[in-house]
């Protein structure tokens, strides 16, 4: 028995471990690798593997991170199951449908360009038939509840508490008598986030491969989130100018019509909101579908009417309805991408950030380069689709929302283990592995390794006792 961790060593992305008992082999997530050319080139090449005797995939969530590469997968002649929570396969088909989408529009412009420069034609990663005939192979797995995929393997589905649908897995795995457990942590949350339930607990394991994202970081708090953007919301109000937040579609839109719920009720003031992206409101619906994957808190609430819907609260849908928001004032408009460098934000932020009355709130974390990380630095001239644009809004950041849990979370998730035989770290770059590392080793006296690319660990050899 092994494991050989073929992505998210020593990076963030494109997560992807193959585990291999007896007759059996099967892959852990099948994810992207994002950030930048580099890192998109890796997608392209071969799987160190071959697809086709892949016996099954196990899915942690739908983050394109984690599940962005399995239409390629597919592609490549992988034809078994892929088993996920149901949340997941729901949320993983509107996720990779987007992604395949993308990636025939990004292939069609590099291929327009190419053509002008003499070059060959460029074949998108996959496409929206790929990612059709993978949704295919979906096969929903309830959490709590042991499944037997194959002889020697059972699983359990615990919640991660990340996103919705996202879990860690617990994996029994047995080989001529020779027994081990392994926990796959996939993406640990960030406790108390609303709507989705805490991460579970699990006190014991053999093997712990666990990410590592904020391993050197502790979340920023400038107050509570809830109490800042009412504060925006009652300011916009004040003076009619628009609020414009850029938020990923999946789980942070949710949490802000969370937000914006509960200030609506607490205070005597109201604004319409619109969510424009398509995405989002794809997202939202699959939220409402899965209510009992919902944390007691916002279970109580769709009783009452909805967990994130309110009377003030609209979706839009055509090109035509996002249009006509430009026209409006004193409204909040939430919409994609997340660090506003793609989408229908874009439009909005060009509408609206020349007005010294309109606020922008940046609610997640901005990665360099990006549009979000400019108004953040506070540039005062972006260009938006080729235009100079001046900066004369307000500029609002909220922080401490995160899906991920920080350092000091980490810890805590990681100490309700008794002393694994040995905890692998993935899924962080360098620095955020080797500060978990050493957290982790001189405070809870674990053994750890931090994963090298393509790294095979023995999971019936000798460990030795922990340090
Ligand atoms: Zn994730
Ligand atoms: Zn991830």
């Amino acid at each position: 028995m092994f494991l050989q961790v073929c992505g998210a060593a020593r990076e963030v992305t494109g997560s992807n471990y193959v585990v291999e008992v007896g007759k059996t082999r099967f892959l852990v997530d099948c994810g992207m690798h994002q950030g930048g050319d580099k890192e998109e080139a890796l997608n392209f090449a071969p799987f160190p593997y071959d697809p086709a005797e892949i016996d099954f995939v196990l899915l942690t969530h739908a983050h394109i991170d984690h599940s962005g590469r399995l239409p390629r997968l597919a592609r490549a002649g992988f034809s078994g199951p892929v088993y996920a929570t149901p949340p997941t396969c729901d949320l993983a088909e509107i996720m990779l449908m987007d992604s395949a989408y993308i990636q025939e529009m990004e292939a069609e412009w590099r291929t327009r360009k190419a053509s002008r420069a003499g070059r060959r034609g460029i074949e998108p990663l996959y496409t929206q038939d790929d990612a059709r005939k993978t949704l295919r192979l979906f096969r929903p797995v309830e959490y709590g509840k042991p499944a037997d995929l194959a002889p020697g393997v059972r699983v359990v589905f615990h919640d991660a508490g990340h996103i919705l649908g996202s879990s860690f897995l617990e994996l029994r795995l047995e080989d001529q008598g020779e027994k081990v457990k392994v926990l796959f942590s996939g993406d640990v949350g960030q406790p108390d986030q609303p709507i989705i339930r805490d991460p579970d607990i699990v006190k014991q394991t053999d093997y712990l491969l666990m990410e590592s994202t904020y391993g050197d970081r502790l979340h920023e708090h400038n107050g509570t989130p809830k109490a800042k953007l009412a504060s925006v919301l009652k300011d916009a109000k004040r003076t009619g100018g628009n609020v414009i937040i850029p938020a990923f579609a999946v789980g942070r839109t949710q949490e802000l019509l969370y937000f914006l719920r509960e200030i609506f009720q607490e205070n005597d003031f109201d604004m319409p909101v619109y969510v424009d992206s398509p995405l989002a409101s794809k997202a939202s619906e699959v939220y409402r579908k899965h209510p009992e994957a919902f944390d007691e808190e916002a279970w109580k609430l769709v009783k009452e009417g909805g967990a994130f819907d309110f009377p003030q609260l609209q979706f839009t849908h055509s090109a035509d309805e996002s249009k006509a928001l430009n026209g409006k004032r004193g409204v909040v408009i939430i919409s994609a991408s997340g660090m506003a460098d793609a989408g229908r934000i874009r439009h909005h932020l060009k509408h609206n950030l020349w007005r010294p009355e309109a606020h922008v709130v940046i609610a997640g974390f901005q990665a360099q380069g990006t549009l979000g990380r400019r108004l953040l630095d506070g540039d005062k001239r972006v260009r938006i689709f080729g235009e100079e644009i001046a900066v004369k809004a307000h500029i609002d950041e909220i922080t401490g929302l995160s899906a991920h849990a920080d350092q000091e979370q980490l810890m805590a998730w990681a100490s309700n283990f008794e002393p694994p035989r040995l905890t692998i770290l993935v899924h962080g770059e360098l620095n955020s592995a080797l500060t978990l590392e050493r957290l982790l080793e001189e405070r809870l006296h674990f053994k750890v390794v931090v994963a090298e690319p393509n790294e095979i660990i023995d999971l019936d050899g000798e460990v030795g006792p922990s340090a």
